[in-house]
């Protein structure tokens, strides 16, 4: 159930719903979510009866109150109508538009493979850089990231660019410095559903790109958002990774039939990532443009001077002229299916 707060509910008016609810026997009553004119309150009132959600739609608190079947609330397509925006630098995910796209290693190196990168990046017109200070590996024995010294030369990318930064945060304990630093922090695949994560990067107020697990669901991810949006963070963007399957052929399956049905389902804005995703660089943009056909908001791919060289993903990595192909075909791809007048789109940006 969503509850609609009024605008110009006071203090007072508030605490008397909550009281209500507690009352009333609504289960583990969520955070408001501030969307549109007034704020949303996301509850499990599967326990209460008609007569209940009556007298809860009469507080003075409430402008409405709506059903919701789905286990997630606020992150359902009936807490906004409106898809939703979420802003990073000038950056805007959301809403229409050419998909941007994010590119950058898929780690951190050193500084003159990250300034390269981001010089790169941005010559082809991508809107933002990505990069692993802290790198979740498979296997103990290869390449950890630099930590917080890649923390530091991504802000340098940053400085020297113009770029806002996208990275990764591995644990409750390091959002802090993380956000420091970051732009936009990234909760990866393996811990989508690290919930003590989920709850401090909410809490940090950060725009927050949530990748899909491995072998998680469209409702885990979902739910997993939800605990992001029940700390009151909007900022909640959703990242198709690819996922797992019986074939060894490609590194994983990129769910591009993720990207139509989740827009039925949630108001978050959909980022596409074909690198992770196939884990192969000659699918990489094919995929993209297939991602940006079935509606994704943004792309993000892994970038490297020297694609081979890459000290983790090399074997996904695309090469900046590659990036470039890809943005020019992100940009057709998307023109061709909503432009009525290409005079309508943003130029792509020059190069510094
Ligand atoms: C990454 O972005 O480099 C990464 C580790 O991604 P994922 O969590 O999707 O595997
Ligand atoms: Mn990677």
């Amino acid at each position: 159930m969503l509850i609609f707060i009024r605008p110009d509910a006071t203090a007072g008016d508030r605490a008397e719903l909550r009281h209500a609810l507690a009352a009333e026997g609504a289960r583990g009553p969520l955070g408001t979510l501030p969307l549109g004119a007034g704020d949303v309150l996301g509850v499990d009132g599967s326990s209460l009866t008609a007569a209940a959600r009556d007298r809860l739609a009469a507080l003075p608190a409430v402008a409405r109150v709506v059903k919701v079947r789905t286990p997630y609330k606020l992150a359902s397509r009936a807490a906004s109508e409106q898809p939703s925006v979420v802003r990073v630098g000038e950056v805007t995910l959301g809403g229409g538009g050419v998909p941007p796209v994010i590119a950058g290693p898929c780690s951190v190196e050193n500084e003159d493979q990250i300034i390269e990168s981001a010089q790169a990046a941005r010559a082809a017109g991508a809107c933002m850089l990505r990069g692993g200070a802290f790198k979740p590996r498979t296997s103990p024995y290869t390449f950890q990231g630099l930590g917080i010294a890649g923390l530091r030369l991504l802000a340098r990318a940053r400085e020297v660019t113009g770029l806002p930064i996208v990275t990764e945060v591995m644990e409750p304990n390091l959002v802090d410095v993380v956000a420091e630093y970051a732009d936009m922090l990234q909760i990866g695949a393996r811990n989508m559903q690290n919930y003590a994560l989920l709850v401090a990067a909410g809490h940090s107020g950060k725009p927050i790109l949530l990748k899909r697990g491995p072998s998680s669901t469209i409702e885990e991810w979902l739910l997993a958002a939800e605990y992001i949006l029940a700390t009151g963070n909007p900022h909640v963007v959703l990242c198709e990774r690819g996922i797992r399957s019986f074939d060894p052929a490609t590194r994983n399956v990129l769910d591009v039939t993720a990207v139509p049905l989740l827009r039925s389902l949630t108001h978050l804005p959909i980022v596409v990532d074909p690198s992770h995703g196939t884990g192969r660089r000659d699918l990489v943009v094919p995929m993209a443009l297939a991602a940006t056909a079935a509606g994704a908001d943004a792309i993000i791919v892994e970038m490297h001077p020297q694609p081979d060289a890459a000290l983790s993903d090399a074997a996904q990595t695309i090469d900046p002229a590659t990036l470039h192909e890809l943005i020019a075909g992100v940009r057709a791809v998307h023109i061709a299916l909503h432009s009525t007048s290409a005079t309508t789109v943003a130029p792509i940006a020059s190069a510094s």
